[in-house]
């Protein structure tokens, strides 16, 4: 598949519900042919598991439970696929302003990385930034979302839609609205929202971890990101390969999209270091984008800024992971497995290998 034509399939807005067997997988190119494949394609054998989240945990769980013949179901109240992989387009700009890019450890996150190069999914960026080290640092093709667009492709999901708790009873799991409808229900479940997110479900329905994991949930912390895009009209003070990585200073990371390979036009992401994003997350957001501004003076240099807009991660990453990548909860016949970048790691890989393993202890 080449890079554009998965684009415009991109997340499935539309609620479809059983696995579709190999035989009559979706025809990537041809939406008139899902709705009816979709609903033939059911089969009462299939064990369902439903999934929260459609980042890069709850796509890899669901791929994993796919290929052992499951039938999926993600929910997720995001517009669009990826999570914290987040690509924003401004005019004509296209800014990552999540995730920047990943790196491949593990056997099965490589495998999968290798086969989107193949199809066109994502690319190779650099090997190092300041310093070259020999390790790949990968890209989304046309942003890091592009990256989970071309895992959901044939996942079942139902997007902006958000569950407000879950319960377990008489063997099921349920994703319950704030209007008190049932939005998804299954004997197996996985939740990857980040932690303090869970627990709210939790508390709201009825999910009781175990007195260990309990204190372990209530225990993680999270850094917060505020990031700075900016829209720019000349050569920013950016170093090659167009990024730069800081242990000090007002910015963690500074990336040119352009330069990147994911803007037509010059567009410029600053992550501000996470005390600062902490202390002015709940600031008045203009005087926070103007402060910012400021800070980034010195690499935005002579261009003229254009445009220039905030974005907030209240739960950027975990500050220490948990020392598993996944744990399950049972209650009353029903099963459901936690999942997460706070779980293997907080990086695309550890999300994508906590998923990968919640997929595996529900099989
Ligand atoms: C600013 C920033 C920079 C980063 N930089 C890098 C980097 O350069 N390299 C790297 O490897 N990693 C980076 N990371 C970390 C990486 O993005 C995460 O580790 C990974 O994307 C987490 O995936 P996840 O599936 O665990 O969670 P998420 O991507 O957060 O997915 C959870 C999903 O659950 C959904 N959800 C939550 N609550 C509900 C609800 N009640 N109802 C319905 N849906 C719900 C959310 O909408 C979301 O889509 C960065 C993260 C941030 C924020």
């Amino acid at each position: 598949m080449k890079a554009d034509t998965f684009n415009h399939l991109s997340a499935r807005r539309w609620a479809c519900h059983g696995r579709l067997s190999p035989q009559v997988s979706l025809r990537r190119n041809r939406p008139e042919q899902r709705t009816l494949r979709t609903v033939e394609a059911y089969s009462p054998l299939m064990s369902k598991t439903i999934i929260l989240g459609a980042g890069l945990a709850g796509l890899s769980a669901a791929r994993q439970l796919q290929a052992h013949g499951h039938s999926v179901e993600i929910i997720d109240k995001g517009r669009g696929v990826g999570g914290r992989l987040a690509t924003r387009r401004i005019g004509e700009a296209r800014l990552d302003h999540g995730a920047q890019f990943f790196t491949t450890r593990g056997a099965v996150f490589t495998e999968t990385i290798a086969q989107a190069l193949d199809a066109g999914a994502v690319a190779e960026w650099c090997r190092g930034f300041a310093e070259q080290d020999g390790y790949p640092r990968y890209r989304g093709a046309h942003g890091m979302t592009s990256l989970a667009k071309w895992l959901a492709v044939d996942v079942p999901m139902k997007l902006g839609v958000e569950v407000d708790r879950i319960e377990m009873s008489k063997g099921q799991v349920s994703f319950v609205g704030k209007d008190d409808v049932t939005i998804a229900q299954a004997p197996l479940a996985i939740v990857t929202a980040p932690i303090p997110q869970m627990l709210n479900l939790f508390d709201r329905g009825n999910v009781q971890p175990d007195l260990d994991l309990d204190t372990m949930l209530r225990a993680t912390r999270y850094f917060a990101t505020l990031a700075l895009l900016a829209v720019v009209d000349g050569p920013p003070n950016i170093d090659e390969p167009g990024a730069m990585q800081f242990s000090n200073g007002p910015f963690t990371f500074i990336a040119d999209n352009e330069r990147k390979g994911i803007s037509p036009v010059r567009a410029l992401t600053f992550h501000a270091e996470h005390d600062y994003s902490l202390r002015r997350f709940d600031d008045d957001p203009e005087q926070v984008r103007a402060e910012l501004l400021e800070q980034a003076a010195p690499w935005i240099g002579d261009a003229t800024v254009l445009e220039s807009q905030l974005k907030k991660w209240r739960y950027a990453g975990p500050v220490t992971p948990l020392p598993k990548p996944t744990y399950v909860i049972e209650s009353d016949g029903a099963r459901l497995a936690l999942a997460g970048d706070a779980f293997a790691g907080p990086k695309v890989e550890g999300a994508f290998n906590s998923g990968h393993a919640a997929a595996l202890e529900l099989l």
